[in-house]
């Protein structure tokens, strides 16, 4: 595959690490381009081998996906530009929160094959979730192109366009609702005796081990969680306390907000 960013910025580098790592695409396959920031260009150049591009026109000199990778108030102008330059060889793949399908088709039209993508940040450790949607002119083989580069950096699904905004609200932002929990248990940790360091370990540790259980075992979160509670123990006095303070539907109110914001923001 050849493969062109437009915006070489830390989404675009999360994905150029991943799919060299999975070796889905040669480095010399790989060009992007920055409009002002030179400088970050000739870093990747350095660092992981892809080829720079001047202008935008030598991003679509036969690549078989051009990665729209600028910042949303940015796409409109560049999607204006693409017009022009774009065929119907090529998917555009745009990760532009709220940037949606028929936006794009109206600025670069239909007959383009269009993905659209909600990444996350642990795109940048291979972990990303991924939520993927196309319009109609993306082809059983598009989809396998678009699939193959988000599978470099996470695990992937396709989903309705209208879904997207589910997709952000639940994974989008999903990783600050756990950096939070991480937060609160590392305060609580010096309020309870244990130094910073040590409890960094043992916070880490946790979720990492409950994620685990959560992918291999069988049962539902709830199962889980009342398997390790016994009546009378430490884990039923903690649980008291986050439903007394209503922290299940705080959170679950939380997803909901960040849905609507990204509806409000499409
Ligand atoms: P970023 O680090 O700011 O990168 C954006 C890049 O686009 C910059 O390097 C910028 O450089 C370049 N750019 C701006 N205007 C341009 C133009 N007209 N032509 C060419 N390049 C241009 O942003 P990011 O965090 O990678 O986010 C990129 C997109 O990914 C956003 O739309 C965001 O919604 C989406 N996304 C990001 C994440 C994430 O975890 N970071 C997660 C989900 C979705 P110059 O200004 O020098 O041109």
């Amino acid at each position: 595959m050849k493969i062109s960013f437009i915006g070489a910025g830390s989404m675009a580098e999360a994905m150029i690490s991943g799919m060299l790592e999975k070796r889905i695409v040669k480095a010399g396959d790989i060009r992007a381009h920055n409009r002002t920031n030179k400088k970050r260009l000739r870093t990747l150049e350095q660092k992981y081998g892809i080829r720079a591009a001047d202008g935008l026109d030598q991003l679509f000199e036969g690549p078989d996906a051009v990665i729209l990778a600028v910042k949303p108030k940015d796409a409109p102008d560049v999607l204006e530009s693409v017009r022009p330059l774009i065929s119907p060889d090529t998917l555009l793949v745009s990760v532009a929160a709220g940037i949606t399908i028929p936006f794009i088709e109206n600025k670069i039209g239909r007959h383009i094959p269009v993905a659209r993508a909600m990444p996350n940040t642990s795109a940048k450790v291979g972990l990303s979730a991924t939520g993927i949607a196309f319009n109609i002119a993306a082809t059983k083989q598009h989809r396998h192109r678009a699939f193959a580069i988000f599978s470099a950096v996470g695990m992937t699904t396709a989903v309705k366009e209208e879904q997207l905004d589910a997709v952000t609200g639940l994974s989008g932002s999903g990783p600050a609702y756990i950096y939070y929990i991480a937060e609160a248990l590392q305060q609580s940790a010096a309020e309870i005796g244990l130094d910073a360091q040590t409890a960094k370990q043992f916070i880490l540790q946790t979720i990492i081990g409950a994620a685990e259980m959560l992918k291999t075992s069988a049962e539902p979160p709830e199962a889980l969680r009342k398997a390790v509670t016994s009546p009378n123990g430490t884990t039923e006095a903690a649980i008291r306390v986050l439903d007394e303070r209503e922290v299940k539907q705080a959170f679950i109110d939380c997803v909901k907000a960040a849905a609507k914001r990204a509806n409000e923001l499409s």
